[in-house]
């Protein structure tokens, strides 16, 4: 599995394991914005990923907090 970023919790960024950059704390949202801006093929790949494992974890929308986190857990469940 592709590892997207890497989060350091001392700093409190997350490092793209593309290019390097490091983008504050590890808001899915900065994240995929900064694939989206950066990294195009990367960003489709995530969102094809993203997509799948939206189908299998619809138990319950608790509004837009709640997706960001799920969406957190899915960018760093690539870490292991
Ligand atoms: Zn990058």
């Amino acid at each position: 599995m592709h590892k997207y970023f890497e989060y350091e919790m001392s700093s409190d960024k997350s490092k793209c394991s593309t290019c390097g950059a490091q983008i504050k704390g590890r808001n899915a949202t900065n994240l995929l914005h900064h694939l989206r801006s950066k990294h195009k093929d990367v960003a489709e790949e995530f969102k094809k990923v993203e997509a799948e494992r939206k189908g299998s974890t619809t138990s319950g929308d608790r509004g837009t907090e709640h997706t960001i986190q799920v969406q957190c857990n899915v960018v760093f469940a690539f870490q292991r």
